[in-house]
């Protein structure tokens, strides 16, 4: 391939009805478009401060640190754990799909002390259980995904940051998948730390991951700051600072470059920042629990489909997260076949599944700017359709109608 030769982006309109990403909020998209400003340019840093307060509500807080992270979720996630973890702490995770797998991965590579609380795929951690775990490994952390996409359960938080205090643990949340579209109430629930993305149910592009931090998990954080000799002299607050592992990751020093200090640490992602910022001003335009509401009219309205075509949603309905529906791929039936023309004929994605769910079921996302009923009815109308050509036998337009007076019912109620 001649490089000169190759053209403009110019991707197909898909719907992006999978566990995520989604398709971005067209606001999103435009306020993406706008000129960049240099890092410490006032007008820059009232974004950034605009940003700050925007992302408490979202996050149900009112901890002053509340901020972004530069990367993917991912990077939030791993941000706070090099953060607030040192070699040899001990850390118990709660454990119920991959995302809980992906916390003890980056546990271990910090030299943690890990051990886990787990719930098979499809169901959730009793509460019970968690605080029979942090009575008899001691933590110094405690964390947990909040809606694992990977199995569609979301984990209830009620009563974690109490069972944490007592016991004199910090707790992280992952609520990449949940944020934005199910409530997250950092405050309420006393967790400690918090981190999304902006790719599942805030309706924005991958590449920036909201954070918020309360301030006895900022006090401990800034108790192991690593001193760059030279640079950072003025900052050194006691003899007992550990060196951290990542510098990019060092939220202690991200947290000076959110402050009014404004210490240089990396170039804020200037474009991520207008979109992070345009997805909250949605979401907190339309109203947190309207927008919880919609995503769960979707869900119903997208199990009633689902069921009136005969098929079974997965996993332990209690505790379903209401942005992503799991679906027994009925036997017989090829899954990625499914998948293909669902891509091929209608322009829309659905999501396989990963480990112990790899070829039984399929994921359905309807998050953020997807969550809508005529996105659901389409998806649905397709599904159906394409389940017929694959030799599924399935009552014609049962699935849409089912799912049109699903959505008009959890609207009302
Ligand atoms: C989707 C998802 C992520 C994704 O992280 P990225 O780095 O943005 O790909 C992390 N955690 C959970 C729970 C998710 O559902």
């Amino acid at each position: 391939m001649l490089p000169h030769t190759i053209g403009e982006i110019d991707p197909p309109q898909r719907l992006l009805m999978g566990p995520g990403p989604v398709n971005a909020h067209p606001r999103v998209l435009r306020a993406m478009a706008a000129d960049l400003l240099g890092q410490f340019d006032p007008e820059m840093t009232s974004y950034m401060n605009e940003v700050m307060a925007l992302y408490r509500p979202v996050f149900g807080t009112g901890n002053r640190w509340t901020f972004l992270v530069d990367g993917t979720a991912r990077a939030g996630i791993e941000a706070s754990l090099v953060s607030m973890v040192a070699p040899g702490d001990r850390v118990l995770v709660l454990n119920f799909g991959r995302f809980g797998l992906l916390l003890t991965e980056i546990l271990a590579r910090i030299g943690a002390v890990v051990e886990t609380v787990d719930a098979p795929w499809g169901e959730v951690v009793p509460m019970d259980a968690v605080a029979a775990a942090i009575e008899r490994f001691q933590p110094k952390v405690v964390a947990t995904v909040h809606g694992d996409t990977s199995t569609t359960m979301a984990q209830p938080l009620d009563g974690l940051g109490d069972l944490c205090r007592a016991a004199g643990a910090l707790s992280y949340v992952d609520a990449t998948a949940t944020i934005g579209g199910m409530e997250i109430a950092a405050d309420r629930w006393g967790v400690d730390v918090v981190t999304g993305g902006l790719q599942k149910c805030l309706g924005g592009p991958s590449g920036s991951s909201p954070i918020t931090i309360s301030d006895r998990a900022a006090d401990a954080i800034f108790a192991r700051r690593h001193v760059e000799e030279g640079i950072r002299r003025d900052d050194i607050t006691d003899g007992t600072g550990i060196r951290i592992g990542s510098n990019y990751f060092d939220l202690a020093m991200i947290m000076d470059y959110w402050s009014e200090k404004r210490l240089n640490h990396h170039t804020e992602a200037t474009t991520m920042l207008y979109g992070a910022r345009e997805c909250a001003r949605v979401a907190l335009g339309e109203g947190l629990a309207p927008r919880y509401a919609r995503h769960g009219a979707a869900s119903q309205a997208m199990m009633a489909g689902i069921r009136a075509m005969g098929l079974t949603v997965f996993g332990d309905e209690r505790y379903k997260m209401t942005n992503v529906t799991g679906i027994y791929i009925p036997d017989g039936v090829d899954g990625e076949a499914v998948r293909r023309r669902m891509r091929e004929d209608f322009e829309i994605e659905i999501g396989s599944a990963f480990g112990p769910l790899q070829g039984k079921i399929w994921r359905i996302g309807a998050m953020g700017y997807n969550a809508m009923k005529h996105k659901i009815l389409i998806t649905l109308g397709a599904l159906e359709s394409v389940l017929r050509a694959e030799g599924y036998a399935c009552p014609p337009g049962a699935a849409v109608d089912a799912a049109l007076a699903a959505w008009n019912k959890a609207s009302i109620t």
